[in-house]
């Protein structure tokens, strides 16, 4: 061993040392020496020694915890992919289980996840089988990316782009979801520095300058708040902790939501840890005597934990000084499940975390995604449906009863109902939100209690449109279920007129014989057994026709295009009417516009205005222009009840905002999108906006509330899209 090298094995026995735990030793020396002779003579990319990456990605295991094998396997996860060594080899020389680690993490980097959806979709599934067998392998795999972003500089800058969105798009969340903040977070601002260096300098610089002026101000505060809970809660055990929010949490909120630094309230917390839970709440009370809370702010996510297990309470207050600043108060044992997540089950193994629970509760999310993928077919809809269980935000709803139901945000009441149970789901007739009937389509925010209206009449099941209402993979894929098993002779039928419809539309004309070919083609292409079990997959919605068809018209163009000039088809934009399809209670004929500040669709909750001269104009119920409560308005009499007439069937301007990553092809896509659903579009307007971000903002025809939807959860898929969202109030 070279000088350095036992150096650097010292500094493991060192970290192995502070982290208490009973090692084998002899394993982890071996694995070490093991590392050291067969990548000997290789570099890295940044020029070091090969060794160096292994041996950085074992500090990070052992930080985190983990056991001797995993750390063994650390050491040896690049040994079978770069060199002579074999898997077999490993498994005489270390065991069977540091093999089983050592080939998992090796497959999982043979998967690639910057090629298309198709295959994006196929490699996660496959990383979340080898994380169902085994989650310390996803867990060694992260530190290996973290290491290996941490030292990106080295290689070329397209690679270091790509290595970037592969990890803001696949393990970052996954870091999130199993709870590792602070993997989670060194990879997003590493990710966050190549991908957008300038708001990244930019963010750095505005900490720095504000902490010049801040750091005492909080100093001081962090003290007084220590004074006084010594004070009022003498013999408790506390500590203190000062943090500030990472670089690519405040990126999302200047860039992708908008807000300017100093309206981000969370950007300073301090933490309090404490024994008991009990106590936590006695400290939430103390620090709302202390300081002015902002309301709305406070979460309880000790009574309500995250998905990924998070436990904490959360409240943002102000200073005397006026700096805002959040609080988060818990346990010891919540602390520690807030830094590790699910690796605290190694660490805190024979303790009395109920870590295992934990465990149990992963590994079944890990199941539930992977079997709705074999539901839904849809590869498209695995990458989509991971984005979204493991979206960074959710919100806490109660049902009747007060069991708390806790879903991503974006969530409808058809996600509620089929959160508490699909039997619920499928009988599911409407919804009453804090007593109040609200559209299907209502989305859930946090503290709303909903009651789902269900019916026992028999043969009544879910409509085909919740699929687009509803945001969870649960929900979709229930729906989709109940869809392949209860109607599968509609299905086939429903599938076959949408397919010819399709067809029709896109001006394709066949023969019998062509078309017999054609559907057999793709059916077998797509693997199904034969042509109705294709029809029945559109049916149900398992294959969307937008998809297919583009390459259909493709194909057929090919062969039509010999002689005759390509016919180029232009879609008029529907007429918009203005004063149909609203009743307005206790008045016929009369002038009805639609309001331009709201631009209400059907669906939404509508109330009519008396103008002088104009007629009744229409708004939203919760426009800004409305006031909250009607009685206590100046003119109360001029406000009247209006309904959506749900006989006619019309079109409605509405304008959507569309924020994405400026990528090429962005705008083309969208509008691909909205051309291969057929929307009218009035208007396109796209500009560029810092950080190498844009803004599409389309007017186009939409019939109604629940149409929109649709539209948006297209437009949502889309590769590089934030967020897609109806302008106005
Ligand atoms: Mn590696």
């Amino acid at each position: 061993m070279k000088e350095s090298q036992k150096k650097d094995y010292e500094e493991i026995l060192g970290l192995l040392k502070s982290q208490g735990g009973v090692y084998d030793l002899k394993l982890i020396t071996k694995a070490y020496e093991f590392c050291l002779v067969h990548h000997a003579g290789q570099k890295r990319w940044t020029n070091e020694e090969y060794y160096i990456h292994p041996f950085n990605v074992a500090k990070i295991i052992i930080g985190l915890g983990m056991d001797s094998c995993a750390i063994a396997a650390a050491l040896l996860h690049d040994i079978v992919e770069d060199t002579e060594v074999t898997i077999e080899d490993i498994k005489k020389e270390f065991g069977e289980e540091v093999a089983l680690l050592v080939d998992g993490v090796t497959k999982i980097g043979r998967l690639s996840f910057t090629s298309k959806e198709q295959q994006q979709a196929e490699s996660l599934r496959k990383m979340l089988i080898a994380m169902g067998k085994d989650i310390r392998v996803i867990i060694i795999k992260l530190a290996d990316r973290l290491h290996n972003m941490r030292t990106l500089d080295a290689i070329p800058e397209q690679k270091q782009r790509d290595k970037s969105l592969e990890t803001l798009e696949v393990y970052s969340p996954i870091a999130h979801r199993l709870g590792i903040r602070p993997i989670k977070e060194e990879l997003e601002d590493l990710a966050i520095k190549h991908l957008d260096s300038i708001a990244y300098d930019e963010i750095e610089e505005l900490l720095k300058v504000r902490k010049q002026n801040r750091e005492q101000i909080l100093e001081e505060i962090k003290n007084r708040i220590e004074q006084r809970l010594r004070e009022e809660m003498p013999g408790v055990n506390l500590s203190f902790q000062g943090r500030v929010k990472s670089i690519h949490g405040i990126y999302r909120k200047m860039y992708i939501q908008g807000k300017n630094f100093d309206e981000i309230y969370d950007v300073y917390a301090i933490r309090i840890i404490t024994d008991h839970v009990a106590d936590c709440y006695n400290i939430l009370g103390i620090m709302h005597d202390m300081f002015r809370p902002i309301p709305n702010r406070f979460k309880d996510y000790i009574s309500t934990p995250k998905p990924n297990m998070y436990q904490s309470l959360h409240t943002t207050v102000i200073s005397r000084e006026g700096l805002p600043f959040e609080i988060q108060i818990r346990t010891f044992d919540m602390h520690h499940t807030a830094e590790l997540g699910i690796a605290a089950h190694w660490k805190y193994k024979e303790g009395i975390t109920g870590s295992d629970q934990k465990m149990e509760q992963t590994l079944e999310w890990i199941r539930q995604i992977l079997e709705s993928q074999e539901e839904s077919g849809d590869a498209s809809e695995l990458v989509r449906s991971i984005k979204v269980d493991l979206s960074q935000e959710d919100v806490f709803a109660v049902t009747p009863k007060g069991d708390v139901i806790n879903l991503p945000v974006g969530s409808t009441v058809v996600d509620f109902a089929f959160a508490i149970h699909s039997a619920v789901g499928i009988r599911m007739v409407g919804a009453k939100v804090d007593g109040k009937i609200v559209p299907i389509n209502h989305e859930i925010k946090t503290g709303e209690v909903i009651e789902i209206l269900t019916t026992n009449q028999a043969g009544h099941g879910p409509s085909r449109d919740w699929v687009n209402i509803a945001v969870t993979n649960q929900a979709k894929s229930k729906i989709r279920s109940w869809f392949k098993k209860e109607r599968k002779a509609e299905n086939i039928l429903e599938g076959r007129t949408n397919f010819d419809r399709e067809l029709k539309r896109n001006a394709i004309s066949l023969t019998d014989e062509e078309y017999t070919e054609l559907v057999d083609d793709i059916a077998h292409r797509m693997h199904f057994e034969n042509s109705d079990e294709f029809y029945a997959a559109i049916g149900y919605g398992g294959i969307l026709l937008s998809k297919i068809i583009p390459r259909i018209r493709d194909d057929y163009s090919k062969i039509a295009n010999a002689s005759k000039s390509t016919e180029i088809r232009e879609i008029k934009p529907r007429k918009s009417h203005s004063s149909e399809g609203v009743i307005i209670e206790g008045i016929d004929n009369c002038l009805v516009k639609l309001s331009r500040c709201c631009a209400p669709l059907p669906g939404d909750e509508i109330i009519g205005f008396i103008t002088r001269g104009h007629g009744v104009s229409v708004h939203k119920r919760d426009c800004n222009n409305v006031p909250k409560d009607i009685s206590t308005a100046s003119e109360p009499e001029r406000w009247i009840p209006a309904y959506w007439n749900a006989n006619k069937t019309n079109s409605f301007a509405t304008s959507l905002m569309i924020s994405a990553l400026d990528r090429d092809g962005i705008l083309g896509d969208v509008m691909n999108t909205v051309y291969n659903m057929r929307i009218a579009v009035h208007s396109v307007n796209a500009h560029q906006i810092k950080g190498g971000n844009c803004v599409i903002t389309i007017t186009i025809s939409v019939e109604n509330v629940e149409h929109m939807m649709s539209i948006i959860s297209r437009l949502e898929k889309l590769t590089g899209v934030f967020s897609v969202e109806r302008t106005g109030q």
